[in-house]
């Protein structure tokens, strides 16, 4: 009995009447910077130093640029252009791009926040590229390679008719040219802006791997974070070799799609590279660092017997 009559003594005067002035509120703001860290952030130069999403140190952008995008404190792979990657994978003037003026045509005519025609032209704009594959024939040490490069600043690395079509053409001109193919996949899957069209890129990069395979040519499938949906349903999980860059995701539908379908529990590191190559899916884990020398080596064991068929 007695504290129900205390209680309402006590709210009274921490009832506020009224919104305190101003005045009263500021001394408080201002002594936030005095936390540790938060100033410092403030006096970093932007476009310099890139916090690493891995170990939080902050990276020398050019330092950066030089390792690959690759930290070098603790390896996290920063996402890189489809050019970056072919300065990198290939010997100097050796790589000849392929259909390279190929755009995509706006056939749906879809609208959606802005239109397809639109998003094209900001992002080729962006990216300097046409569409998001960057195609053709390059020399890795000292194998000719028939390449494709994916770039995710391109609406997210998606297949529509374009980047299929690159595909199939770069991968019959391999069969061709009797020539080792390696696609580097990074990809939220097909284009929606071109509906059942970029769906039907999955059957037709499919069949053109077939028949690269089917005259006992190699293929090589680099799997880079993300290549999901789509592209993994696909060409990229049809490599003779699947390898993948560490700590990348890969997948067909993302983890709350599956774990809402099947209403469990997802295990840890689903969907990483690390899971699927502990579960047999890829061949092997390979740093973007070490990737050209592993690509070499690769491609020595794999172009053995088809060096020896052309003898
Ligand atoms: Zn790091």
């Amino acid at each position: 009995m007695t504290d129900k009559t205390k209680k309402p003594l006590r709210l009274d005067p921490a009832e506020p009447a009224v919104t305190p002035p101003p005045s009263e509120l500021e001394p408080i703001i201002e002594k936030k910077p005095l936390v540790p860290g938060t100033t410092r952030k403030r006096d970093i130069p932007q476009g310099l130093w890139t916090k690493c999403p891995g170990c939080e140190e902050m990276i020398f952008d050019k330092e950066l640029e030089e390792n690959l995008k690759v930290c070098p404190q603790c390896t996290h792979h920063f996402p890189i252009t489809a050019w970056g990657r072919i300065d990198n994978l290939t010997e100097p003037e050796s790589f000849e791009s392929t259909d390279d003026k190929m755009a995509s045509v706006d056939t749906l005519e879809f609208t959606g926040t802005a239109t397809y025609a639109d998003k094209l032209d900001k992002h080729q704009k962006k990216t300097g590229l046409r569409d998001a594959i960057v195609t053709g024939i390059g020399r890795i040490d000292k194998h000719d390679v028939a390449i494709g490069v994916m770039d995710f600043n391109f609406l997210g690395g998606s297949m529509g008719s374009v980047v299929g079509e690159k595909i199939t053409r770069i991968i019959e001109a391999a069969t061709e040219r009797r020539l080792p193919a390696v696609l580097i996949s990074s990809s939220g899957g097909a284009r929606m802006y071109e509906g059942m069209f970029s769906l039907m890129q999955m059957a037709k990069t499919s069949a053109a791997v077939a028949y690269h395979g089917r005259q006992s040519l190699p293929y090589i499938s680099v799997l880079t974070h993300p290549t999901t949906a789509g592209v993994m349903a696909s060409y990229a999980s049809l490599g003779d070799l699947i390898v993948s860059e560490p700590k990348a995701m890969i997948g067909f539908a993302g983890p709350r799609v599956i774990k809402d379908t099947t209403q469990s529990e997802l295990p840890e590191g689903f969907q990483t590279a690390e899971f699927l190559m502990e579960r047999g899916l890829i061949d092997a884990i390979v740093q973007r660092t070490q990737m050209k020398s592993k690509l070499s080596e690769y491609l020595d064991y794999l172009c053995l017997n088809m060096d020896k068929k052309n003898t």
